[in-house]
């Protein structure tokens, strides 16, 4: 399977009062056609950043992000225009990502307007009810405002935007952390069907480890804008390497007795992401951390094929686990 997006040493620095804050730094990944990739990690990770950077909604501060193989890093005018179609997000909050002011009609009809997809009225027409079908919003809808409709349903609509220009890569930025619990799994099996039907290639940010499980074929975490663990799903699950990773899994709500985890407490402050000092970011909250945590930042490398991680001392915390394998 081939790779339609590829990154690397993705920089996104913002300048503030104190000094540049660092929100992505050197980060580096590919995805390959029809799959998911889960990135997690807290609020203030750079995990949204990095979404919006990646579909040109921020200016990268350096580094590469290659799109079916063509650099997009600079986009031209005419190739922003193409990268619109073929790249779209899905927001975290469907209330305040829709105009209030626009019926449901209106708003999974504005891009296709926008970007002259349809040659006539009847066709934009037919086009907008096929998309509320696809997202199992019913017809009688379409005058509906979304102050009318509930989280889902409002979230379908984002959803309906995202595909009504039909892209082969989408940013899901949180897309379910605003719903209730029961509403998500809907959605989440939505998604599913609609990377199935479409060969969709989707970057699924979420703080929430439980939530990219079963949708992403792989997994990064991100702490301080750096990316700490990268692997396949069911890898990290089985095989958590990283302590942070370690920390943000067993803070993971189980009803299965025969899997309750000790839930890991970080303590210590959280290292400023603002002219970042040298060493782990992580260090002021790592159980593990020795003298050289504090002057080196670890590398990622890969310790079993396709695991990669980023921690000096990964093979002594984990206890020789690499020899298990
Ligand atoms: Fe902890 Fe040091 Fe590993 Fe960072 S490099 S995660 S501080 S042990």
């Amino acid at each position: 399977m081939d790779e339609i997006l590829s990154v690397k040493d993705l920089k996104k620095y913002f300048k503030t009062p104190k000094g540049l804050l660092h929100a992505v730094d050197n980060v580096s990944f590919s995805i390959k056609r029809g799959e998911t990739l889960g990135v997690v990690g807290e609020s203030g990770c750079g995990k949204s950043t990095l979404g919006r950077t990646i579909i040109g909604l921020l200016e990268s501060s350096g580094g590469q992000i290659f799109f079916d193989e063509k650099d997009i890093t600079r986009p031209s005018g005419k190739d922003v225009m193409v990268l619109r179609k073929q790249m779209q997000m899905i927001f975290q909050d469907p209330f305040s990502s829709l105009n209030p002011r626009m019926s449901v009609h209106d708003a999974i009809a504005e891009g296709m307007l926008i970007h002259k997809i349809c040659s006539s009225k009847e066709e934009l027409e037919k086009k907008v009810e096929e998309l509320m079908d696809t997202v199992g919003l019913a017809r009688r809808l379409a005058n509906s405002y979304p102050h009318e409709l509930d989280g889902g349903r409002r979230q379908r609509i984002g959803i309906a935007r995202a595909l009504s220009l039909n892209p082969s890569f989408i940013v899901c930025d949180e897309p379910v952390s605003a719903l209730d619990v029961s509403i998500q799994a809907q959605i989440l099996n939505l998604m599913q069907d609609l990377q199935e039907e479409r060969k969709l290639t989707y970057l699924f940010i979420t703080h929430n480890l439980s939530v990219v499980k079963h949708i992403s074929n792989e997994i990064m975490v991100m702490y301080l804008g750096q990316v700490v663990e990268k692997c396949g799903s069911k890898e990290l699950f089985a095989h958590t390497l990283h302590p942070y990773t370690k920390a943000l899994l067993s803070a993971i709500p189980t009803v299965d007795l025969d899997d309750r985890r000790e839930q890991i407490l970080l303590k210590g402050e959280i290292s400023s992401p603002i002219n970042p000092k040298p060493g782990c970011r992580f260090a002021s909250r790592c159980p593990y951390a020795k003298e050289t945590c504090t002057k080196e930042n670890p590398k990622l490398k890969e310790i079993w094929p396709g695991h990669f991680v980023a921690c000096h001392y990964v093979e002594e915390i984990n206890n020789g686990q690499e020899g298990e394998k």
